[in-house]
């Protein structure tokens, strides 16, 4: 069996990454998303398991000092991790699996798996980001403006990334998505070892 490919999808907050996330894989079934550890603490409707698994500190730093994590990477105060066993199954049972994780982490992947695949998503201006950022509910402008230079500091990296989809439509940003998956799985390397009747000759 062939092993499955490895996406890394980052964003600033406010670009729809999550959306389009959860869309991708409702529309994809070999796809699966790699459920990330983190010391935040869970907002209303996320479930442990499901969303992240939601540790304590200490949790999280035994198993970091236990080589557990793939890549782990702090961010708005919090530690977010990938179990490596966990990505490391999936790939090698054919699945496609997509790490939604921070630049910090995607350059720690792009180390271990020089074949993974990068993928940045952008708002389509700043001024749209801070729209969606203000539009989440009641925050103070001191919230906003510390999220937009979150947003803004992320969006520095977009550069580190193989692909860039601008989330202007969201169905424009879906089918692009869509597309830059089939694409890498019809790489010429990766199909290969599946037609082998064909480079026998
Ligand atoms: P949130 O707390 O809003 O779900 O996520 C905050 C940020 O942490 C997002 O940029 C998200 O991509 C990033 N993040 C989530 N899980 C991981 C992870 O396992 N590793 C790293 N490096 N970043 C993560």
């Amino acid at each position: 069996m062939n092993e499955g490919i490895l996406l890394i999808v980052s964003a600033p907050s406010g670009a729809g990454k999550t959306s389009l996330m959860k869309a991708l894989l409702a529309r994809d079934p070999a796809l699966t998303l790699s459920v990330s550890c983190t010391t935040r603490a869970a907002r209303p409707g996320e479930q442990d398991g499901v969303h992240y698994h939601f540790v304590a500190p200490a949790e999280f730093q035994a198993a970091l000092r236990a080589g557990d994590f793939l890549e782990h990477a702090r961010v708005f105060d919090n530690w977010y991790g990938t179990r490596a066993a966990d990505v490391r199954t999936r790939l090698a049972e054919g699945h496609d699996v997509i790490l939604e994780i921070d630049w910090q982490g995607a350059r720690q992947v792009r180390e271990c798996f020089p074949t993974s695949v990068g993928i940045f998503i952008l708002p389509p201006s700043i001024a749209e980001l801070e729209r969606r950022l203000r539009g989440r509910g009641t925050d103070s402008d001191a919230v906003i403006a510390r999220r937009m230079a979150q947003a803004r500091s992320e969006m520095t990296h977009a550069d580190e990334y193989k692909y860039l989809v601008v989330n202007d439509r969201f169905d424009g940003a879906l089918d692009a998505l869509a597309a830059i998956v089939v694409a890498e799985r019809h790489l010429m390397v990766r199909q290969r070892s599946r037609v082998a009747f064909a480079f026998a000759f």
